[in-house]
């Protein structure tokens, strides 16, 4: 049997006594196809049709009854990458960052796997800020190319920015291999957290994730965004849980779904 098959009767949730059997063999789904369009990072079965069994954890909702399989929370599940996404950029707006600052490339038009090199720019970068005794505050950083030209750039944004001298930023971008081209901006604050939630940095940071996941993945080495050393000071766990919860309080919207044990 082939991974489409597999695949294909799983999702369709008519394969009978078969379904979780093939479901528990998703390592195929790692091998290499000869499908000239298969996805390298979204390898794993959508996490929403694996049949339920007694045993598993499974999610209820209280208001409809509407019962599914919990999220496996992995990047490479079709059913969660957007789901990660969304619920990162609502950490990153939790922890208040002040600044936004994009850098361009100009050598990386349409590079395959463009994360390793910006990593090492950007660290080239910071320890130039060290010598020199510029603090840049912690990045946050997601990578994009740009859809008409493939140019690849990082929006990044900042936690505990401050002003920086733009003629000492563009000498070092360039001395770190960027280009001279980038922009930096401070944050609007005040607003409410609820208002924060679908606009500005969060929209495009989740943007990607949600059209091409795969093509998200790929420019970003698999990961929902990067962050530098204490950019979520309690670990990006402990903020997005708190976010969530202080999403909840801000709308007055409380979710209807539980947790059981399914029997
Ligand atoms: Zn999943």
């Amino acid at each position: 049997m082939t991974t489409e098959q597999a695949y294909g009767a799983a999702a369709t949730g008519e394969t009978g006594e078969a379904g979780p059997f093939l479901v528990l063999t998703d390592q195929t789904l790692t091998e290499p196809t000869d499908e000239p369009t298969a996805r390298q990072w979204l390898n794993r079965l959508p996490c929403m049709s694996r049949p339920i069994q007694v045993g598993d954890v499974v999610m209820i909702n209280v208001e409809t009854g509407e019962t599914r399989p919990m999220r496996c929370q992995r990047n490479g599940c079709p059913d969660c990458i957007g789901v990660n996404a969304w619920r990162r950029s609502l950490a990153v707006r939790y922890i208040e960052p002040t600044h936004e600052l994009t850098v361009t490339t100009t050598d990386l038009h349409r590079a395959d796997l463009p994360w390793p090199e910006v990593q090492d720019r950007l660290r080239v970068l910071r320890q130039a800020a060290r010598r020199d005794q510029v603090a840049l505050g912690a990045f946050g950083t997601y990578v994009e190319q740009g859809s008409a030209n493939g140019m690849t750039h990082a929006h990044i944004v900042v936690k505990d920015g401050h002003r920086i001298d733009f003629d000492w930023l563009r000498r070092r971008l360039v001395s770190a291999g960027f280009a001279g081209r980038f922009t930096y901006a401070r944050i609007k604050s005040g607003a409410e957290f609820s208002s924060y939630v679908g606009k500005g940095f969060a929209t495009y940071a989740v943007k990607g994730y949600r059209t091409d996941a795969d093509d998200a993945l790929r420019l970003n080495g698999g990961r929902v965004g990067h962050f530098s050393r204490g950019f979520f000071p309690d670990g990006v766990r402990r903020a997005e849980v708190q976010s969530l919860k202080a999403l909840s309080e801000a709308t007055g919207e409380h979710s209807p779904w539980i947790t059981r044990i399914w029997t």
